[in-house]
């Protein structure tokens, strides 16, 4: 029997010959830990999507609002399809027919490490993610420290929590004030014109 496709949705929604996006046969990333990135996305609505890597694949989430450094606020992230390891360099611009049209940057980018027990034991990034209640500590350019991510019900709806740690800030708010790309120091508009300049 074949293996189960974990990019099967990834691809039933993407037409490789138009989109620029990666088909994805990248199963590591090559660092010694865990990778995650954040990705600005102008789409029909702008929005920050938040993936993990976890057993090869980036889980992924879609938070309106992007991540806070303030405990206190909890924002609201819509779990999306998991996404190919080699989507985390992506950064450009999916044509107007395509799913996800819009421009894309890599808005911050790193490693992270779970933090997820249970009953005093540790458990892995997967049964967490079951259980809808995860914990891990980011190691990014502008977001750091620990974070959970909790299910709200049995849906898509998830919050992405900041904890209270020596990272939390309440007076940061890096969505704002750090606008550009950690990959290319683009902002949004660079990014567009220069695919358009490119012909
Ligand atoms: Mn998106």
């Amino acid at each position: 029997m074949d293996k189960p496709d974990f990019l099967k949705k990834y691809r039933e929604k993407r037409n490789f010959d138009r989109t620029s996006e990666p088909f994805g046969s990248k199963k590591k990333s090559g660092k010694k830990q865990p990778i995650f990135v954040i990705q600005k996305h102008n789409a029909s609505q702008l929005h920050y999507d938040f993936r993990l890597e976890v057993d090869n694949v980036l889980k992924s989430w879609s938070v309106p609002k992007g991540p806070s450094t303030d405990p206190s606020e909890r924002r609201l992230a819509v779990r999306t399809e998991d996404h190919p390891i080699d989507y985390a360099d992506f950064e450009g611009v999916i044509p107007e027919d395509q799913y996800g049209a819009g421009t894309v940057m890599v808005w911050d980018a790193g490693t992270y490490e779970s933090m997820n027990k249970k009953d005093e034991k540790e458990i892995s990034m997967k049964d967490a993610l079951n259980d809808g209640h995860v914990v891990f500590k980011l190691k990014g350019k502008k977001i750091s420290g620990g974070y959970a991510l909790i299910q709200k019900g049995k849906g898509d709806n998830w919050f992405l929590i900041k904890m209270n740690d020596d990272e939390a800030d309440a007076r940061r708010n890096p969505v704002s004030t750090e606008p550009r790309s950690v990959l290319t120091k683009r902002t949004l508009e660079e990014i567009r014109n220069d695919e358009k300049n490119a012909g």
